[in-house]
């Protein structure tokens, strides 16, 4: 599914250089690459603080402690997303409430959200699922409305853009409350472990997270609040640092990548390709109104387990992302939840499936892997 060996050669001088330094110093943890990577990361998204973490699951729940959400407070969040979205929500006994995605961007559906709103809802977490941000025009209307925090799980979508309906354009992560997001090797901009990050413009917000992610320690051995320990090492750092400037072209080479697929695929009555919701001038420079961390199909003819078998067999990785919506998955069911009101949702996981898709893919590969995918799709009745 992912090819990381590609990147590290590009930036291996560096990489290893930087990472003997670290070797040498011994300054593992908080050392000055993680400062440093940190600043460049405010520069590259236009954002006023960057907090690094652990991890993308830490971060979201970082985010949810600083905003200071209480026990039984209802958040918003899609019911087609990777389950630390909503986990989060529940180890910090918050009430999740999940509701369905739009059939075309697989993000979260603003009517629902409409719907779900109660007196108890205090936040919504759009995902910006696959590399596409979520509806933020209309997500931030809501919230405008109803006075709830936005906390963008920005996990899948680092570097993507969204344009607003008056021409304004900002980065994934920027636009909300605060967001988090996760390094973990294979996402847009992955390191070599785990690690993870909180973005925000709001400078008391930056505050409070910065002691949290710390044990709640503002000043050394003095705890004002309840924190954790959640920490980005220097040698994670390190490869950050050495890969944000590459960045751009790593998501441009994942978008020629898509649109190589979207060709191949284009006009099929049985497959459906993913849908740029928010064009940037149809093609622009950047290319960055989709950063395609998943390259993900519709299959409408049933056929979609038969041919995740055929890829297989064939050698080529595929993925279904996801396969069980988070309301019935055990941990997460609750009364509370109607079938009819996640018919999206229902369906997708029944139809998706996601294509090998990194930044090494080549000509060959793409023909070899669109032609396995026409052929089992027109030879099965
Ligand atoms: C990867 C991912 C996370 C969690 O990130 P980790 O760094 O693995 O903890 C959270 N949300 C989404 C949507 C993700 O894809």
């Amino acid at each position: 599914m992912v090819d990381l060996n590609g990147q590290y050669q590009g930036i291996k001088n560096e990489v290893n250089s930087s990472i003997t330094e670290i070797l040498e110093s011994s300054a593992f943890i908080n050392g000055p690459y993680v400062h440093a990577f940190q600043k460049d990361l405010e520069e590259y998204l236009g954002v006023k603080h960057v907090i690094p973490c652990a991890n993308g699951t830490d971060a979201l729940q970082i985010c949810m402690m600083g905003l200071g959400l209480q026990p039984g407070d209802e958040v918003i969040t899609a019911d087609f997303t990777f389950a630390a979205t909503v986990e989060v929500i529940a180890l910090l006994n918050l009430t999740p409430v999940l509701v369905d995605v739009e059939p075309d961007t697989f993000n979260i559906d603003p009517k629902a959200i409409e719907r779900a709103i109660t007196p108890k809802t205090k936040a919504i977490v759009p995902v910006h699922l696959f590399g596409q941000c979520a509806n933020m025009d209309a997500i931030m209307e809501i919230a405008d409305k109803h006075g709830l925090f936005v906390i963008e799980d920005n996990a899948q979508a680092i570097g993507a853009s969204h344009t607003f309906n008056d021409g304004t354009k900002k980065k994934a992560g920027t636009i909300g409350h605060v967001a988090s997001t996760s390094f973990f090797p294979s996402k847009n901009l992955g390191c070599y472990g785990d690690g993870g990050a909180i973005f925000t413009n709001d400078d008391d917000l930056a505050h409070t997270i910065r002691g949290m992610v710390n044990h709640g320690m503002y000043r050394r051995y003095y705890h004002d609040v309840v924190g954790v320990n959640s920490r980005l090492d220097s040698i994670q750092a390190a490869v950050l640092k050495a890969k944000l400037p590459n960045l751009d072209t790593y998501n441009k080479k994942r978008w020629e990548a898509a649109q190589k697929y979207t060709q191949a695929f284009a006009d099929h009555p049985e497959i459906v390709t993913p849908k740029i919701a928010n064009k940037c001038d149809v093609i622009c420079e950047n290319c960055d109104c989709h950063v395609f961390h998943q390259y993900t199909l519709r299959i409408l003819s049933e056929k979609r387990d038969g041919l995740v078998q055929h890829l297989n067999d064939n050698g080529v990785p595929c993925g279904v992302y996801y396969p069980v919506p988070l309301h019935l998955q055990k941990a997460y069911t609750d009364t509370r939840y109607n079938e009819s009101d996640f018919p999206v949702t229902n369906q997708l996981v029944k139809e998706v499936i996601s294509l090998p898709m990194h930044t090494e893919l080549d000509d060959d590969q793409i023909e070899f892997i669109t032609n396995l995918v026409l052929d089992f799709v027109n030879d099965q009745p």
